[in-house]
């Protein structure tokens, strides 16, 4: 008797997931936010253990910058990034949670800090965007990286130039359908009570830049 290992086709996952998972498909937001804690709650762990690292909670926060003139909603992060091999693993793979894989090797007690565990979350993106571009750089790195995807079709990843540790992800929002509504995701009242709604028990700033055009 031989004993095989299942295998996921992931262009079907991804599909099942974008559509059945979430019921409500603003919980996106959620999501990339609860990503952006786990990375600067990861910057803090690594800072207690780290003496040449100091956290100064000033310098690390959430920004959220809707731009309507470009159809794009940015969620951006002072967290820990990541390297080229990262966005590969934690971005290429479905299911595969490098929260889950940090909270592991750093011994980190299941607990209310850091959210990640099933390595899905940042799928949900695809929900509401058509092109899901993510443009990172790894603490202790100089290099940033940019991470492309419109979905089912798989990834390319490419050198590009980012100042600052941390992350960027930028949503192309849906262009409106007769039956589906996706404007909304670029209004500043409707984000806002989003955030509130889901993200209120968040421990670090979440800011909001507004392009008003
Ligand atoms: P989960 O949060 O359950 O691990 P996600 O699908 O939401 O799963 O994210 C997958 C992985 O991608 C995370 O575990 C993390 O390693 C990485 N990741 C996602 N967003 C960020 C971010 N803003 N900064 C750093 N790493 C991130
Ligand atoms: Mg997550």
């Amino acid at each position: 008797m031989e004993k095989k290992e299942f295998r996921a086709e992931s262009k079907r996952l991804l599909d099942l997931m974008i559509n059945s998972i979430y019921t409500h498909r603003e919980i996106f937001l959620r999501e990339l936010i609860s990503n952006a804690s786990d990375a600067i709650d990861k910057i803090y762990y690594k800072a207690l253990t780290d003496d040449s690292l100091r956290f100064d909670k000033d310098s690390y926060y959430i920004k959220i910058v809707p731009d309507k003139k470009n159809r794009t909603l940015r969620i951006s992060d002072t967290g820990i990034g990541m390297t080229k091999e990262e966005l590969e693993e934690n971005l290429g793979v479905i299911a595969k949670s490098g929260s889950l894989a940090f909270k592991k090797e750093n011994e980190i007690k299941d607990s209310y800090e850091i959210i990640g565990q099933f390595g899905v979350g940042f799928y949900s993106a695809f929900m509401v965007a058509d092109t899901v571009t993510v443009i990172s750089r790894a603490l202790g790195s100089n290099e940033a990286y940019k991470w492309e995807s419109q979905g089912a079709d798989g990834y390319t990843i490419e050198p590009c130039e980012k100042d600052t540790v941390g992350t960027d992800i930028i949503l192309k929002i849906k262009e409106n359908t007769e039956d589906e509504k996706y404007d909304e995701y670029l209004e500043e009242y409707r984000l806002k009570s989003i955030i509130k709604k889901y993200s209120d028990f968040i421990r670090y700033p979440i800011k909001m830049d507004i392009t008003r055009r």
